[in-house]
């Protein structure tokens, strides 16, 4: 399953959006999510929503516990729009030859808001409610996605066979899923682009004696043929105790209580050479992300 019915936020939400809203405190509990069709409130556990990255073999993911109710269609639809999207029929436009998401560097601010306030607890409202959301993801469901952070676009590029059908919005600009992504290690800092993309690579964390925090690339960007640059990220201290997402807090201190190279992070930005070192300087979380595996 996609998507499911969260109970904390009266809303249809996926488990990307389900994994940020639980590391910010707003919703409490996995279980806490069913079935998105109206006529079945089959339970669906959110798996991994409360675990790091580097301790989940799978990604965050829907998984129904017991059974659909008899009436329940939703399997069925997700079914058949997955196959219409692969077939190339993309509803309500039928030229649209390649999938594009727009990436916003800015989240609305009700994003983290619940919807419906007034709904009650009766299950006539509940029904409505799922019914018009569950049209609304009919409608929308071949319609270009909007993020807010990098981590689901991550999810995609990890997930994705062909990075070249797959595109990009920023600020009105597209770039293709291949060409968002550098690695580190294999690029050579003079032929980075003007714009700011998605690089990536193995890291340390190093807590600085000014509580910094710095995220050293275990292979720094290419100088030349036989010399690299130092490349690093640093988070300074007050971004990260701003940050409500209890999330990064955990992990950053993990990674560096462990000593080892074992995560890989990615990051959106644009790196700047000073005195012979590469640094990216961050100042909003959404922009940074770690995973286990690296393409
Ligand atoms: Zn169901």
């Amino acid at each position: 399953m996609d998507i499911a019915f969260s109970l904390d936020m009266k809303d249809i939400i996926d488990p990307e959006k389900a994994y940020e809203l639980f590391w910010k405190g707003i919703i409490t509990n996995k279980r806490n999510f069913e079935c998105p069709d109206e006529n079945c409130s089959a339970q669906v556990t959110c798996a991994n929503i409360d675990k790091l990255e580097h301790n989940m073999k799978q990604g965050v993911h829907y998984r129904v516990i017991g059974k659909h109710s008899e009436l329940c269609e939703f399997e069925a639809l997700e079914r058949k729009l997955t196959t219409e999207l692969n077939n190339g029929k993309v509803r309500n436009n039928p030229n649209k030859k390649v999938n594009f998401d727009n990436f916003h560097l800015k989240r609305p601010d009700d994003y983290y808001k619940k919807k419906g306030t007034n709904i009650s607890n009766l299950n006539f409202s509940k029904i409505e409610r799922k019914r018009n959301l569950r049209n609304s993801y009919i409608e929308s469901f071949s319609a270009p996605r909007n993020y807010y952070s990098i981590r689901p676009i991550v999810t995609k590029y990890l997930k994705l066979e062909n990075h070249n059908n797959n595109f990009i919005m920023i600020k009105g600009k597209s770039l293709s899923y291949e060409n968002f992504f550098s690695k580190i290690s294999t690029t050579n800092f003079n032929d980075i682009n003007e714009y700011p993309q998605i690089y990536f690579g193995e890291a340390y964390v190093n807590i600085l004696e000014n509580k910094n925090i710095q995220i050293r690339f275990k292979d720094g960007f290419i100088k030349n043929e036989n010399d690299r640059f130092k490349t690093s990220i640093f988070i300074n201290r007050e971004t990260l105790e701003l940050e409500k997402n209890s999330y990064w807090k955990k992990k950053i201190f993990k990674v560096a209580d462990s000593r080892r190279c074992e995560s890989k992070f990615f990051i959106y930005g644009k790196p700047n050479e000073y005195n012979g070192y590469v640094n990216f300087n961050i100042k909003n979380l959404d922009f940074l992300e770690t995973r286990n595996n690296l393409p």
